[in-house]
């Protein structure tokens, strides 16, 4: 069974089935558009093709295996891969806007030390079909098809397990099926690709796809960033910077969100913050203050509303949009640096 990682690819798979390029079109609108998950049902198309389909082409879904609701109604599921890995996907519904923070690894290789994920390793990168396929799974869930201008599921986020920048061509194919105008039409301010700070994907990033970007930073010195983010020693923060503010100018000026999370005596000190804003200057920028999330065996604690208020205070005051995260599906382990799936485990007990 072939999975479509692209629009092209389909037109190919369609091609090598004697099929002409409308036919292509009539599925990509089926799938992607109206959300049919039956060929079957693709009315317009002879019975003989949607029985041939049906064998041939898998449409982007993916094995729920547990779905938790937290008491704010985030929900997350836990998602089977076709190899039995899992990943976890996060539903954050608000007043006006919800979102989707899909993940793009199983796992991931570097090593946040404030991040669960981050205590699991890389089994595998996601492919672009398994990354539309966990928007697709919402979509389905809330009943937000067929795709329109007027959506119910406003915002995608790559903010869930991995790096997405480690990932970049399967995270940029995804995109661009999300992107596209006779699919799902999400305009590129409403994709917000999240990175610890790969400088040559942010560059390739500013010339392919263009939308929003969220950098981890977390800390404002090399040292410190170097401890909790470790892919800082290869990218320091001065480059980074410097690579937002290329970015920034690429979408025309576009505001680019620094993740900021709040570790008790760690990170958050007035100097800290004075010292982020220096940091931000000629940026246009946001910063999203996290209260930290606790997970088994995390090493840190978060910072006091009150020192977090400071802190936002500071960063405020200088101009910047300081917004303190309001902190959603905790109770479900479904906050900001807590996923993680038993991938690895399963992995090893295999192997025993
Ligand atoms: S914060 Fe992101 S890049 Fe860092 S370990 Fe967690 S998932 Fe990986």
């Amino acid at each position: 069974m072939h999975s479509i990682n692209s629009e092209s690819e389909l037109s190919k798979i369609m091609i090598e089935m004697h099929q002409k390029p409308f036919r292509a079109k009539q599925v990509w609108d089926w799938i992607y558009n109206k959300g049919c998950k039956d060929f079957s049902q693709m009315s317009d198309l002879p019975a003989d093709l949607r029985e041939k389909l049906s064998t041939t082409i898998k449409i982007p879904r993916l094995i729920n295996n547990k779905e938790m609701v937290s008491k704010d109604g985030t929900m997350k599921w836990l998602l089977a891969l076709d190899d039995k890995n899992e990943i976890e996907t996060v539903f954050i519904p608000e007043l006006k806007r919800s979102t989707v923070c899909v993940s793009s690894q199983v796992g991931c290789t570097l090593t946040c030390t404030f991040c669960h994920t981050g205590t699991q390793p890389l089994v595998r990168n996601l492919t672009a079909n398994e990354i539309v396929s966990q928007v697709m799974l919402v979509k389905d869930k809330i009943e937000d098809w067929p795709a329109s201008n007027e959506k119910k599921l406003t915002n995608i986020v790559f903010m869930g397990m991995g790096e997405p920048m480690l990932n970049y061509e399967n995270v940029s194919n995804s995109i661009k099926i999300l992107m596209n105008e006779n699919g799902l039409r999400y305009a590129r301010r409403r994709i917000t690709v999240s990175t610890s700070g790969l400088l040559p994907q942010i560059e390739m990033m500013a010339k392919d796809l263009r939308v929003k970007l969220a950098v981890s930073l977390h800390a404002v010195n090399d040292s410190l960033r170097n401890e909790l983010v470790p892919i800082n020693k290869k990218y320091p923060i001065k480059d980074l910077m410097a690579a937002c503010k290329m970015y920034s100018n690429a979408t025309g000026n576009d505001r680019i969100t620094f993740e900021y999370v709040m570790l008790d005596g760690v990170n958050d000190s007035d100097y800290d913050a004075k010292s982020l804003v220096g940091l931000l200057r000629n940026i246009p920028s946001k910063v999203n203050l996290i209260p930290f999330n606790p997970w088994p065996g995390s090493p840190y604690k978060c910072s006091s509303k009150e020192r977090i208020r400071r802190f936002a205070e500071i960063v405020e005051r200088a101009g910047y949009m300081a917004p303190v995260r309001v902190t959603r599906g905790q109770d479900i382990m479904a906050a900001c640096g807590q996923l993680k799936s038993e991938s690895l485990k399963v992995r090893k007990s295999k192997i025993s």
